[in-house]
């Protein structure tokens, strides 16, 4: 299979838990490439601009103020089957329903708070990595 691309976001919880590194480690090691990387404070607009596919879910407000509480950090990842194989080792929204050993069930507190996002489709995979970084800062 061909290289893909998928987005990565470090949500606010693991960041505040200070596990970035071990989480951007980790995705190293399951073979992933780092085509670009950035710590970022969404602003509420920026977050309802990204989450806008869930306006109308109950959580909306919810989500966007967890995700504004602090400073995330957006990686582009490349590799082989990209967005299958992150969502297998970011593993259930639910940490508590999460295999053991998954990122979120090693550093997510909860189905809001799971301490990273993934993205559900290669196409949708473009697209979020153009919300975070421009084409010419990916290398
Ligand atoms: P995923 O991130 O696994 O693709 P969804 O796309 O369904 O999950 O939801 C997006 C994000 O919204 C989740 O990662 C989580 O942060 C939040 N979320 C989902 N379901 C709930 C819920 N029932 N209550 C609070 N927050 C939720
Ligand atoms: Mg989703």
């Amino acid at each position: 299979m061909s290289a893909q691309r998928t987005l990565c976001i470090v949500k606010p919880d693991a960041v505040e838990k200070k596990k970035q590194g071990a989480i951007i480690q980790r995705l190293l090691d399951e073979g992933f490439s780092i085509l670009g990387m950035r710590q970022v404070r969404l602003s509420r607009p920026q977050a309802e601009a990204f989450y806008a596919v869930h306006k109308e879910r109950p959580f909306f407000d919810e989500l966007c103020t967890f995700m504004t509480r602090g400073p995330v950090v957006a990686a582009a990842l490349e590799r082989d089957n990209a967005v299958q194989h992150y969502r297998d080792v970011i593993g259930a929204t639910d940490p508590a329903k999460a295999k053991e050993g998954t990122i979120r069930k090693l550093y997510g507190t909860d189905v809001g708070e799971n301490a990273v996002h993934g993205s559900d489709s290669q196409e949708n995979g473009l697209i979020e990595i153009s919300f975070f970084f421009a084409g010419c800062d990916l290398a």
